[in-house]
């Protein structure tokens, strides 16, 4: 037994590595080198860095994109009695400070960080105070302005790397193509090149593919036939919405979910659905990344997704226990066009691009020149109502904004509302004296305990308001007042996205656009789309291999068991039974001249369609000829 299995043991209860694991672990901690770790989804990356970061002696940097997954991954640890802290754009400064102290100081193995962070003077600077055994780069197609899903605050890992040589660097990803692994490498600097890779083939997950008008309805058919959890993917949140309902008028369970939903409602859904209440969900793309499901038995995507990766990432979702799972594709005309009209939204001209980050700086009030590195809660619904803009394209826009490096969005922050007294104890027992009238209020948020004289506290103000038997406003009254008068600072609980200006506002005139996160982007979609587009249109080749040579790899056989291999199976048990059907029917017909009718009735147990192709060849080969009685005689052969 390693070190590692006996870690993976003792925190995970596992009993032994999945393939590769344990390579890509020894590699990058026993040899120390950089490494990239290619994995499907569901292949197990977490436990690839969390496992050697438990053996050795610092802290573990973790980037990776989505703050939700980050706290997630941190209370997971949390409850295995493993120290973990996050830090994201929204924490306080209070918080974040508590975060890496607790890395310098304290017995904290994992640093889970959202990129944007990255070069924050502060984290710098507490940087060279971190013993960092190891560096992991989750999700990193996220660096490669060629993946699918390019984040340009991925790039500043590179920089950090200056400031911990001696660190190895492990990255990891499920989707990346040959030409995207070669870029990962490159832009972490990689010393030499490392690169472990599973195979995509997942062989329990069988690939349909079908052509349909009423996809709906198509739906209901697979969920009927097919027990048990499943995903339906959209491409917009009211199709989610739809598609539930029309489930649930069919006596499924199902729920809905897209990233407009509430904090709130998007855990609840999720929990019911991980608990098996909610047997289907309806989703746009927002759902599913980092989310361990293991039985999900289907994955319907109702619309085309915008790339192959995108699409083996999502129907991936399904039966990462490894039992057999199903994942179908319902497309027809019109997705193929409405796919195409995608590419024109997500590149706007570059006089819209120009007109949108002009009016961002009006919108936000900054004045040209200022505000570098500066951070606000930013609601793109409200911008875009204010301004007009259609909100595909407006997304867009922003996104190429950020690819040029003029800002940065982060996904929403939701926290609970904070307290702090800004007095000292001596000053607010004075006040408290004077103001007799806040003295109960004050004195009830004193009980959460004397830090909060000069620290952030969270507090939760309906809880208050229950516990006081009073209105919640009459909290928020108190709280406003106290604040007003700079004997508090209160921050309102609040879940907001932040944009952050990464340069200073600029003159629109002096915006550069540049070809690679332009034109050159712009053909590389244009490519993925077709390679979807194609993988929907091309019925010749088994459909796994399609997806899996699509990432480079060649060396895979048929699956067997997709739409494909099962319709050329057919057509070769046909082929043998075809003999036995022409024999049996010449037979028949020469004993008695019949009418179609009747020797459909006879070879009742082969398939109709078959038999009448059989029958037509026969009459057009003179084989067997229709006369005017309507009955069949038999020819020559
Ligand atoms: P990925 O990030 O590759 O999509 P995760 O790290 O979320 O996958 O892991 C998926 C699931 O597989 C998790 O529930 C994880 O605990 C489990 N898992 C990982 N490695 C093993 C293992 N060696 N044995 C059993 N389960 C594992
Ligand atoms: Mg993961």
């Amino acid at each position: 037994m390693s070190i590692y299995s006996d870690i993976l043991k003792k925190y995970w209860g596992y009993d032994s590595f999945r393939p590769l694991q344990e390579d890509i672990i020894r590699s990058v901690a026993d040899e120390g080198k950089d490494t990239l770790g290619l994995l499907p989804t569901g292949g197990g990356k977490s436990i690839i860095f969390q496992v050697p970061a438990m053996a050795k002696e610092g802290v573990c940097i973790v980037i990776t994109p989505l703050i939700a997954l980050m706290k997630d991954q941190v209370e997971n640890l949390k409850r295995k009695n493993i120290n973990a802290v996050a830090v994201f754009s929204g924490m306080t400064q209070m918080e974040i400070l508590s975060a890496f102290d607790s890395c310098i100081f304290g017995e904290t193995k994992f640093l889970y960080i959202s990129p944007e962070r990255l070069s924050t003077p502060l984290f710098l600077e507490k940087l060279q105070r971190i013993k960092v055994s190891i560096l992991a780069v989750d999700e990193a197609h996220c660096i490669s302005q060629w993946g699918y899903d390019f984040r340009p605050s991925y790039l500043k890992i590179a920089e950090i790397r200056d400031l911990l040589p001696e660190v190895p660097v492990l990255a990891l990803t499920a989707t990346a193509t040959k030409e995207v692994a070669e870029d990962i490498q490159e832009k972490l600097r990689f010393k030499e090149k490392n690169l472990f890779q599973k195979s995509f083939e997942r062989k329990n997950l069988i690939y349909i593919v079908r052509n349909v008008k009423d996809k709906e309805n198509y739906m209901l058919k697979i969920l009927n036939a097919q027990p048990g959890t499943g995903i339906v993917y959209v491409r917009n949140r009211k199709r989610t919405k739809e598609a539930a309902e029309f489930l649930q008028s069919q006596g499924i369970t199902a729920d809905y979910f897209h990233a407009g939903l509430t904090q709130e409602w998007k855990d609840y859904r999720q929990t019911q659905w991980k608990s098996g209440k909610t047997r289907v969900i309806c989703s746009t793309n927002a759902f599913g990344m980092g989310i361990d499901k293991p039985d999900v038995r289907c994955v319907i995507h109702l619309d085309l997704p915008d790339s192959a990766e995108a699409y083996f990432q999502e129907a991936g979702r399904a039966g990462r226990d490894e039992k057999k799972a199903y994942a179908v594709l319902l497309y027809n005309q019109d997705d193929i066009a409405s796919l195409k009209r995608n590419l024109t939204n997500s590149f706007p001209e570059k006089k819209y691009i120009r007109q949108v980050y002009n009016a961002l700086g009006n919108y936000l009030q900054i004045p040209i020149g200022s505000s570098q590195g500066a951070m606000f809660p930013f609601r793109m619904y409200d911008f875009a109502m204010k301004y007009n803009f259609n909100q595909a394209q407006l997304l867009s826009a922003m996104k190429i904004l950020q690819r040029n490096g003029y800002i940065e969005t982060t996904d929403e922050v939701s926290s609970k509302a904070k307290v702090m007294f800004l007095i000292s104890r001596m000053d607010l027992y004075k006040f408290q004296v004077a103001n007799s009238g806040y003295d109960y209020f004050i004195k009830l948020l004193l009980r959460h305990g004397e830090g909060i004289i000069n620290n952030y506290v969270e507090i939760d103000e309906d809880l208050l308001a229950r516990s006081e038997r009073c209105k919640v406003e009459v909290i928020y009254s108190y709280l406003n007042k106290l604040a007003s008068q700079k004997i508090i600072s209160y921050i309102p609980k609040n879940s907001t996205p932040y944009l952050i200006y990464t340069l200073g506002r600029i003159d629109e005139k002096n915006l550069v656009i540049k070809p690679e996160t332009y034109e050159l982007l712009k053909e590389k979609y244009e490519a993925r789309i077709n390679a979807m587009i194609k993988y929907c249109l091309n019925g010749e080749v088994c459909r796994s291999k399609q997806l899996i040579s699509y990432f480079g790899q060649t060396d895979v056989c048929d699956c067997g068991e997709c739409d494909v291999c099962r319709s050329k199976k057919e057509k070769f048990s046909d082929a043998e039974n075809f003999d036995k059907i022409f024999d049996l029917i010449y037979q028949t017909v020469k004993k008695s001249p019949i009418s179609l009718e009747d020797i459909l009735a006879k070879i009742g147990s082969y398939k109709t369609d078959f038999v009448k192709d059989i029958l037509k060849k026969m009459i057009d080969d003179s084989v067997l000829i229709l006369k005017d009685d309507g009955l069949m005689y038999a020819g020559e052969i």
